[in-house]
């Protein structure tokens, strides 16, 4: 089955990977702008990630015929200096017109401290004011719950929120209804170890249905899988769910997402 993986990190994946994503049915994958696993030491360097993720990686999967968007923006593991963070944010507007580049992302909290909100309002306002689709980031284990409820708060309070454009992601078994419910779409992060495993992604599917979830492999450079769409598609099958519910989950809803951005212009292969 042909699928989409809308939230993956290729910088840090090998061309191996590529190509067998591809031949698994990998068409288009999204790559949102995070931390690398070092802090940078200038706004220079997150420009020359702006320029790998608008230039070079979207060559490297065109060689193995996969589209490649990005998202762009300061990861909160890198907002905690709220005078660098306004460095970053600056150069962010140039990138934004870029042909490839779907909106803001992953923006959101680590540590949920006063400076990650302050730089977060400022992103969440560039992506309002500038008509951008955001992807949120939300943090790991025991401070998930709390830094989905402190994003869906400062989204609440802004009246230019449209949720339909708007992701919030590495959703779990306690956080996910908190973003359907408000109309929010929902990532859902297939991981080895932490955030979800197909099953549990599974069990959540069969929980609150297909409708407005995105699954994904947020494959970077630690333990992840840049299969692990394709593992979710077994494991529906295993469990005995339609092909057109787990192709809605896998190609049609990043599809939808996606194609909300006004640089989003891809066309299905017939
Ligand atoms: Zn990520």
């Amino acid at each position: 089955m042909q699928f989409i993986d809308p939230h993956i990190h290729i910088a840090s994946r090998t061309t191996d990977d590529l190509a067998t994503m591809a031949k698994m049915g990998c068409l288009v994958v999204g790559e949102p702008a995070f931390w690398m696993g070092y802090d940078r030491s200038g706004p220079d360097s997150f420009r020359d990630y702006f320029r790998q993720l608008t230039e070079w990686e979207p060559r490297r999967c065109a060689n193995h015929g996969i589209r490649h968007y990005a998202w762009m923006g300061i990861n909160a593991k890198e907002a905690e200096d709220v005078a660098f963070a306004r460095e970053v944010i600056a150069l962010l507007p140039e990138f934004l017109k870029r042909p490839s580049v779907l909106g803001i992302g992953e923006i959101g909290l680590h540590k949920c401290t006063r400076n990650e909100v302050t730089t977060l309002g400022a992103l969440i306002d560039l992506a309002l004011s500038s008509g951008e689709q955001m992807l949120f980031h939300t943090p790991h284990l025991e401070d998930k719950y709390k830094g989905t409820r402190m994003i869906l708060d400062m989204l609440r309070d802004d009246p230019r929120v449209d949720p339909t454009r708007v992701c919030i992601d590495h959703c779990e078994e306690h956080t996910i209804r908190l973003a359907l419910e408000e109309g929010y779409w929902a990532g859902i992060t297939l991981y080895p170890t932490t955030k979800a495993t197909p099953e549990r992604a599974a069990d959540m599917v069969e929980i609150y249905g297909p409708d407005r979830v995105l699954v994904n492999s947020s494959a970077d450079w630690g333990p992840s899988n840049p299969l692990a769409v394709a593992e979710l598609i077994f494991a529906m099958r295993r469990r005995g769910h339609d092909e057109s519910v787990i192709r809605q989950l896998v190609y049609d809803n990043p599809l939808k997402f996606m194609s909300q951005s006004r640089n989003f212009q891809f066309a299905p292969p017939t």
